[in-house]
């Protein structure tokens, strides 16, 4: 009986490697096996049931074969083999990282974690099967956790629809889509002015404009990472700019937040033209005539939702 056991049953200790991940060491034991490049992993883990096998990741454009390659072997080989991404030259995004998560992966080692920490992790997912749900349609998985195609100014209700369609997106993770933020100007500043010197750089990173506050939502972006990030997308230190700001994180916060901003709209901000519903690439000078045309001033007694963190 054992001797038709395949082999594949027998490689719990392989490690099939991009020599990369190893910094130029030699294979490290005999199970070792180091291949030039990531296509030659994915081929030789294709014949792997249990094996450990390790990607090596130095560019971003290297996502979307990576995504591809962990999925059809998580797919095709099941849940015992051990799929790990080591980051050599670049940080991944975190909406990069719930993608290849998403596929298959079992552990991603960080750019900057030592080559000490890297083998702890390998050693971590020993004996470890991998039990998450893998959707079978890579395209669908591919387009539900791709940003918005969307940047920039969006007029208030394209803003709530965009935002809504996000938040109400289940393939993302509970509460964790991306922050929203109201930002009211210091004293002397206007609302458009302000928005002229807010240029959003990622897709999927929205603003619109209702009273005296902007409002972002950053898509991915965790709390933690605000000042960061509003510190790229202000041109001037934002808190120069706003005497107040309010953040929500979790959904049912964000949602209730969109529906309190839909109805303290004017009215005719709602019948605008089509035309003016496109959103521009970058921060639209719109607006701000917008605005001015509004024949009704906008009385503004906004009170957040659920329990925001200034
Ligand atoms: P980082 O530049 O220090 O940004 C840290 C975190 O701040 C990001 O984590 C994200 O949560 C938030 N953040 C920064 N800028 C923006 C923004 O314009 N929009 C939004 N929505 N969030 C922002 P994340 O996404 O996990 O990225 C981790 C790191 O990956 C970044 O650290 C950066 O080093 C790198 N990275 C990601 N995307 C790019 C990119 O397009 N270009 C460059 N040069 N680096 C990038
Ligand atoms: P993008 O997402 O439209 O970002 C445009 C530019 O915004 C980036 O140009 C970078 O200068 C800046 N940026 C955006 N997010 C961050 C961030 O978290 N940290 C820092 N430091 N800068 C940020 P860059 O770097 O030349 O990238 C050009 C395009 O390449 C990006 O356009 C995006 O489409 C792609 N890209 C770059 N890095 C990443 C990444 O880590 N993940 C993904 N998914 N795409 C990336």
């Amino acid at each position: 009986k054992e001797q038709n056991t395949p082999l594949t049953l027998n490689d719990e200790a392989v490690c099939i490697a991009e020599k990369q991940v190893l910094e130029g060491a030699p294979p490290l034991s005999s199970y070792w096996q180091l291949f030039d490049s990531n296509e030659l992993v994915a081929s030789r883990a294709q014949q792997a049931d249990s094996a450990t096998v390790i990607f090596s990741l130095s560019h971003n454009e290297q996502i979307r074969a990576l995504a591809q390659q962990v999925h059809s072997l998580r797919l095709s080989r099941g849940a015992g083999l051990k799929i790990v991404i080591r980051e050599m030259q670049t940080s991944l995004r975190y909406s990069d990282e719930r993608l290849l998560l998403a596929c298959g992966v079992n552990a991603i080692v960080p750019f900057g974690a030592p080559m000490s920490r890297f083998l702890t992790t390998l050693e971590s997912l020993q004996g470890q099967r991998y039990n998450r749900h893998v959707p079978v349609n890579l395209e669908a998985l591919l387009f539900s956790l791709q940003p918005l195609q969307l940047r920039g100014f969006l007029p208030l209700e394209r803003f709530c629809q965009a935002v809504t369609q996000l938040v109400d997106n289940t393939l993302l993770p509970e509460n964790g889509k991306g922050l929203l933020v109201a930002l009211r100007p210091v004293p002397g500043l206007k609302p458009e002015q302000a928005l002229t010197l807010c240029k959003p750089r990622r897709y999927g990173d929205l603003v619109t404009l209702l009273g005296d506050r902007l409002y972002l939502f950053l898509s991915s972006c965790r709390y933690n990472d605000l000042d960061t990030a509003l510190k790229f997308i202000f041109r001037l230190p934002h808190d120069e700019l706003f005497s107040n700001r309010l953040v929500w994180f979790e959904d049912l916060q964000i949602l209730s937040e969109v529906r309190q901003l839909k109805a303290l709209a004017p009215e005719a901000w709602k019948d605008m033209p089509p035309k003016l519903n496109v959103a521009p690439a970058s921060v639209a000078p719109a607006p701000a005539a917008t605005l001015r045309q509004t024949p009704q001033p906008v009385t503004l007694s906004i009170q957040p939702t659920g329990t925001p963190h200034e």
